[in-house]
């Protein structure tokens, strides 16, 4: 395997990439392994209050700043309208443009069966390019990278076709407080959006709450990391130790598409 390896997680709004991902991409990107965030609409549909143009315009602020906290190489928001991703042959295109351009080893999304029509799209998307990625004649400005990247999805709790299956766990507890700065980032979503779409809670004063209970609403909004932990705790015993209690972890299912690995060697990919 190579030392330095090179992540591109393609969601489909800017907090997916930190939701999904965000623990496991700290860790890697202080190890010296290069990140990169795409989101692939610009979120400009999650809120009950702002414009559409003003949400747009803050939440890339919020990616930027989510990505600094990362220490990741870029987090990139393309213009696809919220709630409003098609595939279509330019997306499959500018998709294909986008991971030629970043060559990466892993090329992580959404499963195809997620609740979200955004999600799915832009899963479908992904796959849609992970054979014709290495197709020369396709996109012939965009080089084709040497190797075809390993495409894995992240965990969702939906069962049908099939369950999520855990081929690589990672305990995220080491690096929990850096992730909850990074989702603190999307202020307009975890202060905001989600309380009010969650809860009900129209209006939430969050610059006279402390960071502690800043964290327990964030982690409150966002049990999935918890969940894997509690879900996949015979995997994470196996690569961490079973004297290790792991409280929060995130996991990745392995594609049959793109490069495929031996089993140990798709885990060993998302240790730093
Ligand atoms: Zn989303």
């Amino acid at each position: 395997m190579k030392e330095a390896r090179r992540f591109m997680y393609i969601g489909a709004h800017p907090d997916d990439p930190d939701c999904d991902f965000g623990g496991t991409a700290i860790k890697l990107a202080r190890a010296g392994h290069a990140v990169k965030f795409v989101s692939a609409t610009n979120g400009n549909c999650g809120h009950h209050r702002m414009s559409s143009k003003a949400l747009a315009a803050r939440r890339r602020r919020e990616a930027r700043a989510a990505a600094k906290i990362a220490g990741i190489c870029e987090y990139q928001v393309l213009d696809h309208s919220d709630c409003g991703i098609e595939n279509t042959l330019e997306a499959r295109a500018e998709f294909t443009r986008i991971i030629r351009g970043f060559a990466p080893d892993v090329v992580i999304t959404h499963r195809t069966c997620d609740y979200h029509p955004d999600h799915r799209i832009t899963a479908q998307i992904v796959l849609d390019c992970s054979f014709i990625v290495r197709v020369p004649l396709y996109c012939p400005d965009a080089p084709v990278p040497a190797e075809t990247p390993v495409f894995a999805f992240c965990y969702d709790g939906f069962t049908k076709p099939a369950p999520f299956r855990a081929d690589a766990v990672s305990e995220i507890d080491s690096v929990l407080d850096d992730k909850l700065r990074m989702l603190d980032c999307h202020a307009s979503q975890f202060y905001e959006w989600l309380p009010f779409n969650s809860f009900g809670i129209d209006r939430l004063d969050a610059k006279s709450m402390s960071w502690r209970e800043k964290k327990e609403l964030i982690l409150k909004l966002l049990p999935i990391n918890k969940t894997c932990a509690g879900l996949f705790r015979r995997q994470l015993a196996r690569v961490y130790g079973a004297g290790k209690k792991i409280e929060h972890a995130e996991a990745f299912e392995a594609s049959e598409y793109g490069r495929t690995v031996e089993p140990a060697q798709f885990q060993a990919l998302f240790e730093p």
